[in-house]
């Protein structure tokens, strides 16, 4: 019998080299997970078709919300502004949510996308929530941070 998949995963957790700086931030569990069948991998910033590697980014300010409200907006530390495309990865993110009917997600905390609860402002720790994150909250997509 086919498994049928249950979470999205930060593509970067499971092992995906897709990180700004074009790494990965691999943990076994989320692997398994995707061996299994049971995750699919996603990467919001690389479906708004940002490259591998990148500049670090950051929300302007507030957090995610804020962006996806069109409030502020993701900005590189060079200065450029990145906001549609991590709208567009955003929304790319929940189309493949919705078309698989998936309600987690594991997420990679911290990141100006995927981040739950915490992401980065002038290199320190803030609370709030990357763009995607924001997304799907909004549709009652539950969020596990890793
Ligand atoms: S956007 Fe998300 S999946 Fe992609 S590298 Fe950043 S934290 Fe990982």
């Amino acid at each position: 019998m086919k498994v049928k998949p249950k979470y999205l995963v930060s593509a970067c957790l499971a092992g995906e080299k897709c990180r700004y700086d074009g790494k990965s931030s691999e943990d076994k569990k989320i692997v398994q997970l995707v061996k299994k069948g049971l995750a699919i991998p996603v990467c919001p910033e690389k479906l708004g078709g940002l490259p591998v590697p990148r500049p670090k980014a950051e929300i302007d300010k507030g957090d995610g919300k804020d962006v996806v409200s069109k409030k502020s907006k993701v900005i590189t530390e060079g200065g450029t502004d990145i906001t549609s495309q991590m709208i567009k990865g955003a929304k790319k993110t929940l189309r493949i949510a919705q078309r698989y009917k998936i309600e987690n997600f594991f997420m990679k905390d911290k990141s100006p996308s995927c981040g739950c609860g915490k992401i980065y402002r002038k290199g320190r720790l803030i609370k709030g929530d990357g763009v995607t994150v924001a997304l799907l909250r909004e549709k009652n997509i539950k969020i596990i941070p890793k």
